[in-house]
């Protein structure tokens, strides 16, 4: 069931007309489907029923309070990978024990906040970082679990800069050099080993990359455990990728399967950190056309959201479905979406077939949902838009919009200019 759905000519979230938020919020705005989001994480986690697991999302792709509490309350836990993101979680209700720490640049004072907070573990990605953590718990006199990311060196076939598994990568530590690691690691009296980790990247779709890196972790988990470390759990990150366009990536049951099947007879808890198959299709990008340019080459759709409001486009090229609020209109015409910052890279859709939309037209950008509202920023000055969840006929505002005065926050102007 898709809670985006068109009742007649006009686009609904659950049971609200898009239109009619649109005149309460203004444009743009971003708007989530809490029964998508449920039913999503639901699917994801029923996927694993059979074998004891731990679902941690990743709060970078949607970190909005409400989105993590319609989470928290089915259970999930968190990857997080700042401190800004250990205080939503808390912010959020999410159990302590129930949050992993990922990134290649965790600061004293991030790991300390998380030692306080009792996390579960860290995912660690430099032998440096285990000297740091190992530091920074003793001086608190606590022990910190850990996982070593590793790095499995498999290509997950996906856009470069989501690309995350193999050795050139940045992160995590080559799958070669991990059980070195390990044995320092079992030697530091502030550290507690009892995780092996990797991520291998994102909007995978296909299942072999994720087979792949398993059966290398598996091999890992078993030499360690040989080595008598006592190995609890295999994170597996997150990366399940969604349909943008006409990508078929598997289901999560399809996955969770192929899964369950490499790791069969491991006796770990499995840990995931899915972010945009939860995300993703869960929210739209609402925008109203400014204006359209019809050009002697080309037609350029020029709307309210921009490259701050939605970066993924200028920053991967990637394709986001545009479809009209009311589709009374049949005629199409193939155009450019841009916005209005001073950027030729700020466009959400380019050279495409797309509803002919007219001036004061409402636009939906879908697929939205991760990566969206968390990625966008308040360059050309403009003030960061809203956030709506809808569930069954409630309009929740959960985030305002930014003013002015916003944006300026934390500003002086010296008196000796
Ligand atoms: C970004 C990220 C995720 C989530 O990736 P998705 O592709 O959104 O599922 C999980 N784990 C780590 C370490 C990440 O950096």
């Amino acid at each position: 069931m898709n809670h985006f759905q068109y009742r007649g000519d006009e686009l609904c979230c659950e049971e609200v007309p898009v239109r009619e938020i649109a005149a309460q919020v203004g444009t743009p705005f971003y708007l989530y489907s809490h029964a998508t989001l449920t039913r999503h994480m639901e699917a994801f986690t029923s996927s694993f029923a059979s074998v004891p697991h731990l679902v941690c999302y990743s709060i970078k792709a949607n970190s909005n309070l409400a989105v993590l509490k319609t989470f928290v309350n089915r259970g999930s836990g968190f990857d997080i990978v700042s401190g800004g993101e250990l205080f939503r979680a808390m912010k959020s209700g999410c159990d302590p024990k129930k949050i992993v720490y990922s990134g290649v640049g965790k600061k004293d004072y991030e790991i300390e906040e998380a030692l306080n907070a009792d996390i579960l573990m860290f995912n660690v990605e430099s032998s440096q970082e285990l000297e740091t953590i190992n530091e920074v718990a003793g001086r608190l006199g606590k022990k910190a679990g850990i996982a070593i990311r590793v790095n499995p060196d498999v290509d997950p076939q996906t856009h470069p800069y989501i690309s995350t598994g193999m050795k050139k990568a940045k992160f995590g530590i080559n799958i070669g050099q991990a059980l070195e690691d390990y044995r320092r690691a079992a030697k530091m009296p502030n550290l507690e080993v009892i995780g092996v980790d990797c991520h291998i990247g994102s909007q995978l779709t296909k299942v072999s990359p994720f087979v792949d890196a398993v059966k290398k972790v598996r091999e890992l988990v078993e030499a360690l455990r040989g080595e008598g470390h006592n190995i609890r759990y295999l994170d597996l990150g997150g990366g399940l990728g969604i349909t943008y366009k006409d990508e078929n990536p598997p289901s999560p049951a399809d996955y969770a399967e192929a899964i369950i099947e490499a790791v069969r007879g491991l006796d770990v808890t499995l840990v995931f950190e899915p972010g945009r198959v939860i995300a993703g299709n869960a929210g739209i990008l609402v925008t109203k056309v400014l204006f359209v340019k019809e050009g002697e080459t080309k037609n350029f759709v020029i709307v309210d959201a921009a490259m701050n409001d939605l970066a993924r486009p200028a920053l991967y090229g990637s394709y986001q479905g545009i479809q009209a609020v009311n589709r009374a209109v049949k005629k199409t015409i193939t155009a450019d979406v841009v916005g209005p910052i001073c950027e030729s890279g700020d466009f959400m859709a380019q050279d495409r077939e797309i509803p002919a939309l007219r001036q004061g037209d409402l636009a939906a950008v879908t697929s939205a949902g991760a990566y969206g509202f968390t990625m966008s920023s308040n360059y050309n000055s403009r003030p960061r838009v809203p956030e709506v969840m809808v569930k069954g006929d409630r309009v929740m505002v959960v985030r305002e919009r930014e003013t002015y005065e916003d944006l300026v926050r934390g500003e002086s102007i010296p008196e000796d200019l």
